[in-house]
Order: C-alpha cells, then sequence, then structure tokens
C-alpha cells in the first residue's frame, strides 16, 4: 500500500429522524423540528465520509473505531471524530485530495447549508471548499426516507501520498 499514490473508499450512512433531537448535518446546525437519532450527534453526512476515509485505507470502519457502546463517543460531535480520523490518514501518509457527497432528505432543504458545510469541511481536512462537492437530493417520496422518517448520506473520497 505504501507506494500507491491514490486510493480511493466509499462511505454510506442513515439516521432516523425524531423529535426532540438538533439536526447537525456537515457539522451545520439546521432548523428543523426533528433531529437525528444517534449515540454521537448522528451527523450523517460526516459519518459518510468518514467511513470513506477509513475504507480508502481498508482500515476499521466507523462503528469499530467509535463504538456505540462506549460512552466517551454519547453526543459526541462528529466534526471531532472527523478530525481524529484525518489524523489517523496522515499516520498511514496520505491527505485528501477530494470528496464527492450526496445528502438525501425530503426536508428540510439543504441548499442553504451547503455552503457552509462545504467551508468547515475544508476547514477541518486542509482543503478548499472546492474540493468538496456536496449535492442534495430527495428520495422522490418513497422509503423511509421518502416518507420524512429518515435521512441518508454517501460519500466518496479520493486519497492521496503525501510526497514527501
Ligand atoms: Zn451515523
Amino acid at each position: 500500500m505504501a507506494e500507491q499514490k491514490y486510493r480511493i473508499g466509499t462511505g454510506y450512512d442513515i439516521h432516523c429522524l425524531v423529535e426532540g433531537r438538533e439536526l447537525i448535518i456537515g457539522g451545520i446546525k439546521i432548523e428543523h423540528e426533528k433531529g437525528l437519532l444517534g449515540h454521537s450527534d448522528a451527523d450523517v453526512l460526516i459519518h459518510a465520509i468518514i467511513d470513506a476515509m477509513l475504507g480508502a485505507l481498508a482500515l476499521d470502519d466507523i462503528g469499530t473505531l467509535f463504538p456505540d457502546t462506549d460512552d466517551r463517543f454519547k453526543d459526541a460531535n462528529s466534526v471531532i471524530l472527523l478530525k481524529k480520523v484525518y489524523d489517523l490518514i496522515q499516520k498511514e501518509g496520505y491527505w485528501v485530495n477530494n470528496i464527492d457527497s450526496n445528502i438525501i432528505a425530503e426536508a428540510p432543504k439543504m441548499m442553504p447549508y451547503i455552503p457552509q458545510m462545504k467551508e468547515l469541511l475544508a476547514s477541518v481536512l486542509g482543503l478548499e471548499s472546492t474540493d468538496i462537492s456536496i449535492k442534495a437530493k430527495t428520495k422522490e417520496k418513497l422509503d423511509a426516507v421518502g416518507e420524512y422518517r429518515a435521512i441518508e448520506a454517501n460519500a466518496i473520497v479520493m486519497l492521496e501520498k503525501i510526497s514527501e
């Protein structure tokens, strides 16, 4: 692995929408009457990106690294988990080249928040916001996401070997 210039990974996540939780996606608080249920802050987009970064290096996945049985990760800020994973990636000799991702939600509208998400993720990962793509989709009223019961995200990440 050490000699490979590029490594690619994919990540996917889904969380249920419930009352009494804040909605945090891409590290940004979004105005909504419901939030995502999870052991951490349930940031579905960051979780998909983390799994894509780990997958690119065939490392343990997010559920193994940050188990939901571990109280240290209860209501954890996923931005901090992302920083930890980025440190791990750099220790392996890689940085992030670019990210492409989708948030799949029937509501609320993600578009107004996407520029802030890109800026935040770029600052954590030492990237320009033009290196990060976040697209907002709906599920056309189909399945749990289409019935406003869940929000999904997926991501693909390209890692590049840090040149010495
Ligand atoms: Zn998650």
